[in-house]
């Protein structure tokens, strides 16, 4: 008997303006092809007026889910059937999940950050600062919340961010919080245990951009984590290592929340390595 082809691949992706230069597809493609599926992972620029159409259009084309971001992360919501309870919690998705016939919303930045932290240390009993209150301090937080942090410190500039971020972690989280209005350079607490730049500060082309912080504050016993991906070394995280502080770099949160999303659309638990492998040629331009 011949070959029997099927040539319909299941179809996953991203929706966000801009697009081009997020290289996730890369590395979920990666791992599609490693674990033997015929599946793809679009990168579509989607404007924030299309977002209803395109939302729609993946419904009618049968799309497995796919990822939002940037400025589709909070506005997606009115388009979907329901929600995981993080996203809920945090108002926002950056993970779609078709679940029979309804796209479920779910968040795994700050679950991908989370497990990024396990790798060094129980979050449970953490004393944390996070520098920032925009949607990836939130995702953060909240989940550092869930895991069990024993006190969150919001850094931020914008007062009406910063106190909206702590209201929620208070009211809705429970957890014991405080904010702290970022003037100058930040003098980190002895009492830290975790300290996290969840800003935008040192995203590419910015890369020599420095986060305000008192730098004789990094010290050995401390967990230095940065969100910026592009580029993973950036001059925190290069700081840090040299102050002796334990690392985690944005590339490890994006692989995590990658490989939670891998997951949750096709039951498949990936190889990180693959992904890491991945992003390590797009960002240390490694030989393919
Ligand atoms: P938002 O625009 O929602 O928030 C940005 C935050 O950065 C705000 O709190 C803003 O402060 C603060 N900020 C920006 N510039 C400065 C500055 N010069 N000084 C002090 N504060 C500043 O962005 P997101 O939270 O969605 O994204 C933040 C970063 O996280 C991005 O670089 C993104 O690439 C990264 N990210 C990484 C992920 C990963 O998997 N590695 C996942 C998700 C995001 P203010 O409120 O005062 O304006």
């Amino acid at each position: 008997m011949g070959k029997i082809w099927n040539f319909k691949q299941e179809l996953t992706g991203a929706f966000g303006l801009p697009i081009a230069e997020n290289p996730t597809q890369y590395m979920i493609e990666s791992a599609f092809k490693h674990h033997g599926l015929e599946w793809r992972y679009l990168s579509l620029e989607v404007a924030a007026g299309d977002l209803a159409d395109a939302v729609k259009g993946a419904r009618a084309m049968g799309f497995r889910g796919f990822n939002c971001t940037i400025p589709h992360k909070v506005a997606v919501i009115e388009h979907l059937d329901g929600l995981g309870e993080s996203a809920e919690l945090m108002g926002a998705v950056n993970c779609v999940v078709r679940r029979g016939d309804q796209l479920i919303g779910e968040n795994t930045d700050g679950k991908g950050f989370v497990q990024s932290l396990r790798a060094l240390r129980d979050p449970e009993g953490t004393d944390v600062v996070i520098m920032g209150a925009g949607g990836a301090a939130r995702a953060i937080s909240v989940e550092m919340a869930l895991a069990g942090a024993k006190r969150i410190t919001i850094v931020n500039r914008s007062e009406a961010r910063g106190k909206t971020l702590v209201s929620l972690l208070r009211d809705r989280v429970k957890v014991d919080t405080q904010w702290v209005h970022w003037e100058g350079d930040f003098e980190i607490p002895v009492t830290a245990d975790v300290l996290i730049n969840a800003t935008s500060i040192g995203l590419f082309p910015d890369v020599d951009a420095r986060v305000p912080v008192k730098e004789e504050g990094l010290r050995a016993g401390l967990v230095v984590a940065d969100v910026i991906p592009n580029p993973p070394n950036t001059r925190l995280v290069r700081a840090a290592r040299s102050a002796g502080c334990q690392v985690i770099d944005g590339k490890g949160m994006l692989v995590n929340q990658g490989v939670l999303g891998f997951k949750y659309w096709t039951g498949v638990d990936p190889d990180p390595s693959v992904m890491h492998a991945a992003l390590a040629e797009v960002f240390e331009g490694a030989s393919r």
